[in-house]
């Protein structure tokens, strides 16, 4: 049988959400089953999401991520815990990947994530916000062992570990299985309420591998492009003229 795949995507309400989430749920319902999609918003679950999620025919859980963290922008990171949260407690099965909603995936990739058996890394296309270049982050492999790591941003430099919000995926054990990695972790994501941006992701995985020696470049060579992480700006849109965004997601 297939490993499970558990796509967890933190989503919220603004221009072009709709378009993003029919994007990623169209990608993820020709991934061959099983596949299972935790999708979190903030607060309140909206009607909007709901029913794009019902169109999709992919098996989906609608989670709300209820703590309140208005008072900072966390990019999602209350909504990643929340989906961790509801694995735990059902003890689902697989392997947990984070597709934020505006990224770019392919059909391998979803592939490549089943031979995954503890910890996966791979690199990630993405435009760089100011200078319109293409940049590559994450993992240099030889065959499968992480030997190095593509990084261009400087703020970045200090990082331990050069990787994306989905340039990695994890077996999902390791939630509930702390003496695996042979050192006990308290619930790790939480440590992340209060990581400075840019750090959210090594910071996670610094509490669930020890050093690159315990990660599986995927795929071997880690030399192909799977996903896109485009920074697609959507702040600032001008409709055409009479019509309305309604709710922030279709634009009618
Ligand atoms: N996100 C969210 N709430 C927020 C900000 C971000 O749910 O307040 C989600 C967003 O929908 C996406 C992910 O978190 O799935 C990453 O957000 P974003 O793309 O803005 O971050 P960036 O990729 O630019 O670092």
């Amino acid at each position: 049988p297939l490993k499970q795949l558990i796509v967890v995507t933190p989503t919220y309400n603004r221009a072009f959400q709709a378009y993003f989430l029919h994007r990623l749920g169209q990608v993820l319902r020709l991934v061959k089953p099983p596949l299972v999609w935790i999708v979190v918003e903030e607060k309140t679950v909206s009607l909007e999401t709901a029913e794009i999620l019902r169109k999709t025919g992919v098996m989906y859980w609608h989670v709300v991520s209820t703590r309140n963290s208005s008072h900072v922008k966390d990019r999602g990171v209350h909504q990643r815990n929340a989906a961790l949260e509801h694995i735990e407690r059902h003890k689902l099965d697989g392997i947990v990947f984070f597709a934020d909603d505006d990224n770019v995936y392919t059909l391998g990739l979803f592939e490549s994530l089943r031979t995954i058996s503890r910890f996966g890394t791979w690199p990630v296309a993405m435009l760089e916000r100011s200078k319109n270049k293409a940049i590559l982050e994450g993992a240099v492999c030889n065959v499968s062992q992480v030997i190095g790591w593509h990084t261009n941003e400087k703020s970045k430099r200090l990082r331990r570990f050069h990787v994306d919000m989905s340039g990695f995926a994890f077996n999902s054990t390791i939630l509930w299985d702390p003496k695996r990695w042979g050192r006990p972790f308290s619930n790790p994501i939480h440590q992340l309420d209060t990581v400075k941006e840019g750090f959210q992701e090594t910071t996670f995985i610094e509490q669930i591998v020890e050093d690159e020696s315990q990660m599986e470049g995927i795929p071997p060579g880690c030399s192909r492009i799977m996903n896109w992480h485009l920074h697609l700006d959507t702040g600032a849109l001008v409709y055409p003229k009479g019509w309305q965004l309604q709710k922030n997601l279709e634009v009618t």
